[in-house]
């Protein structure tokens, strides 16, 4: 197989980024050297557009990236130059304020009470909660999409909760530190969506590499010919998760992602060296 039909769609919290501290330092040459050998690499994250420009920065290499649990997709030029529209970028979703709106008017207040919103905690609490400084905390608030959240409810409640969201048209995505409240939208879609277009609009038919390390993660990892799961430090995120060919890390981001990476590209063929 080229490596250049190859497309890598990576969540980037526990998965790429170490959880604790959100450094990739230790793979960055490894990830250089996927793009280079013309792997596409995409993350698909519940991060905001701003905090994944600043990943891209981070990494000194510009990226097409989905946002916000699957609510838009841009930089589509950098997957394929023939899938660029006006404005490079394709969105899933309504705007957050009718989401929230919905929200208010529409869920019982039993489910509602439970809910503490990270928008209306105290600085102190939000950058506790989210585990970012004041620099990057700005980033993490300035959704378009999504609002997230903690639930103080028992598990039952939390069940019919994502059952009630299900029927207005919305979902709630957990990540490996929030949960999230959205659209009708999951990283899982968007991946379906783009892999589509290439397939029906440029006749082109990736190979489909999905990592990831939480449950809002799962709709992604089965859409994906190699799914792969780096573990959470001190948390059972998705080892119940039942998949055929699901390849394993055993080290936690970012280490397990190269783990998996490499294993992934291995069963293909295609060795990377070093
Ligand atoms: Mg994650």
């Amino acid at each position: 197989m080229n490596a250049d039909n190859i497309i890598i769609f990576t969540d980037l919290d526990g998965s790429l980024l170490n959880h604790d501290d959100f450094q990739f330092k230790k793979i960055r040459s490894f990830i250089i050297d996927c793009l280079n050998c013309g792997i596409k690499i995409i993350p698909n994250s519940s991060k905001t557009k701003r905090e994944i420009e600043v990943f891209s920065n981070q990494l000194g290499k510009q990226l097409p990236f989905i946002v916000e649990n699957g609510a838009a997709v841009h930089n589509l030029d950098l997957l394929n130059i023939n899938l660029k529209s006006n404005t490079n970028s394709i969105i899933f979703s309504r705007t957050i304020d009718e989401i929230i709106e919905i929200f208010k008017k529409k869920v019982p207040a039993i489910f509602k009470d439970k809910c503490l919103f990270v928008k209306d905690m105290k600085k102190q609490k939000q950058k506790e909660i989210l585990g970012l400084n004041d620099d990057y905390l700005p980033f993490a608030l300035n959704r378009g999409y999504s609002t997230p959240f903690i639930f103080n409810g028992s598990s039952k409640l939390f069940d019919e909760f994502k059952l009630i969201l299900e029927s207005l048209g919305m979902k709630l995505h957990e990540g490996g530190r929030v949960l999230n409240i959205s659209d009708n939208c999951s990283k899982g879609s968007a991946l379906n969506t783009l892999v589509n277009k290439l397939q029906n609009d440029l006749f082109l038919s990736p190979y489909v590499i999905a990592v990831g390390d939480s449950p809002n993660d799962i709709s992604m990892l089965k859409e994906a010919n190699q799914p792969c799961v780096v573990p959470l430090p001190n948390k059972n995120n998705l080892n119940n998760l039942k998949m055929n060919n699901i390849l394993r890390a055993k080290q936690c981001a970012p280490e397990g992602w190269e783990e998996v990476i490499r294993l992934s590209l291995k069963k293909i063929n295609i060795n990377m060296i070093g």
